[in-house]
């Protein structure tokens, strides 16, 4: 409550009554003691007959909606985290219309004519503001989690979701299910990141980390390019530069975040184009495989700023200082993928007619291991490359070992071991744990 830092109400002589009782959460409106009318804003004087014998009366609270827009970006910096809201004319049974928000409810489920009852948000030590919620919103208030349910069918069909997708596709496929495909669609923007797609992401990486048998996520892009970074058109006008930008740098740390926190191994396979934001994108990935052809590099500098993605924090920790800089101050686009590699960026660069096969033969590859072993590398290898001391690197590890020791994979095998008459240590190479077991 302490941090809130939106413009608070300027309390007057004649508001004092209004914001005392929204504290208690009741909410009145003015009523003029001559004629009797109805007031909303609170005033001096009556705006029917200038009488300033006015009082207050407790309104019951339930109200219709006249009219709303809801708002998506270009706001205020300090509104940005409230994006999509509902700003609201309703008209309280009272007789009186009331600006507000609409709160506890979906934009998309707002219409005119629905009903709504008073909702005090608690916003501070002083203040409470009255906002409106659908009647009986209190009662079903939906969590984040609950469109995400498996089986909730009617959620999930209105809930962002693989089947709402309009920006990326995803699909798990692969031997026994184990890789997922998340694939950037823009393919006539060379998949530029605007808002949806960056809300897209963000969800289709958080909810892979729930599929148990995926142990790959791949990330690519359609069409000719991988990613040339943020789109330019939610920039529409200087006026609005500042919010836009805004929201880019907090939902891409978002997007960021959820690709680093997904404990599947994502793999990049970058081609065409993978400049900016899409470079970006690239970093927070595990491993990262280009096609010779790809060109690579952060633009951001030639319009006066900076990769604001992670990219002046990454490239420094995946090539040396020196090469690092030169990638983010000369803006060059046109860093081929073998320079990058050089420069100690990508795991690894084919050539173009090969590239398809050899990329596909290392997801197989590294597909087939167990998922919950590349986890336990990944958070390992993470940590220990974060930096801190080797002697924290080491617990994380040994951390790691004895937590795969619980699993089932390595359960089946000791036991396998176990009933060998002889009890002799076998050496077991890879897929020898299968056979030996079925003995
Ligand atoms: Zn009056």
């Amino acid at each position: 409550m302490s941090g809130y830092t939106k413009p608070l109400p300027e309390v007057q002589p004649w508001t004092q009554e209004f914001w005392k009782a929204a504290k208690e959460h009741r909410l009145l409106i003015q009523e003029c003691c001559d004629c009797k009318a109805k007031i909303f804003y609170p005033r001096k004087y009556c705006p029917e007959c200038w009488s300033s014998n006015l009082g207050w009366s407790q309104a019951s609270g339930k109200a219709k909606v006249y009219s709303f827009t809801v708002t998506m970006d270009m706001v205020e910096p300090k509104f940005m985290e409230d994006l999509p809201y509902v700003l609201a004319l309703v008209d309280l049974e009272e007789g009186v219309r009331m600006m507000t928000r609409i709160v506890d409810c979906d934009p998309e489920e707002v219409h005119i004519g629905m009903g709504v009852e008073v909702s005090f948000q608690d916003v501070t030590e002083e203040f409470a503001l009255p906002m409106f919620r659908p009647i009986g919103a209190a009662a079903r208030k939906p969590s984040p989690a609950e469109g995400k349910a498996q089986g909730d069918t009617a959620a999930a069909e209105e809930a962002l979701g693989p089947k709402t997708y309009k920006t990326i596709t995803y699909e798990i496929g692969g031997k026994n299910n184990t890789v997922c495909r998340i694939t950037l669609n823009r393919p006539d923007k060379h998949n530029a990141i605007d808002r949806r797609m960056a809300r897209e992401l963000i969800d289709a990486f958080r909810r892979v980390r729930e599929v148990q048998s995926v142990g790959v996520v791949v990330l690519s892009g359609a069409g000719k390019s991988f990613c040339t970074g943020g789109d330019l058109s939610v920039f529409p006008s200087l006026a609005e530069h500042r919010s836009a930008m805004d929201w880019l740098a907090h939902e891409g740390l978002d997007v960021q975040k959820a690709i680093t926190g997904c404990e599947k191994v994502v793999i990049g396979k970058i081609h065409g184009y993978c400049l900016a934001g899409g470079l970006e994108l690239a970093l927070c990935c595990d491993l990262l495989y280009a096609a010779e052809s790809a060109r690579i590099g952060t633009t951001e500098i030639n319009m006066g700023i900076l990769p604001g993605w992670g990219g002046t924090t990454r490239l420094p920790r995946s090539m040396p200082i020196f090469r690092a800089k030169e990638v983010v101050f000369s803006g060059r686009r046109d860093y081929t993928a073998r320079e990058m590699y050089e420069m100690g960026l990508l795991t690894r660069v084919f050539p173009d007619e090969v590239f398809e096969e050899k990329f596909e033969d290392m997801v197989r590859l590294i597909s087939s291991k167990s998922p919950i072993a590349l986890r336990m590398g990944k958070e390992v290898m993470d940590r220990s490359a974060e930096g801190g001391s080797i002697e924290t690197a080491l617990a994380v590890e040994r951390n790691g070992i004895q937590w795969l020791q619980n699993s089932p994979a390595l359960q089946a095998a000791m036991d396998a071991y176990r009933k060998k008459p002889d009890g002799l240590v076998q050496q077991q190479k890879g897929s020898n744990i299968q056979s030996d077991r079925n003995r």
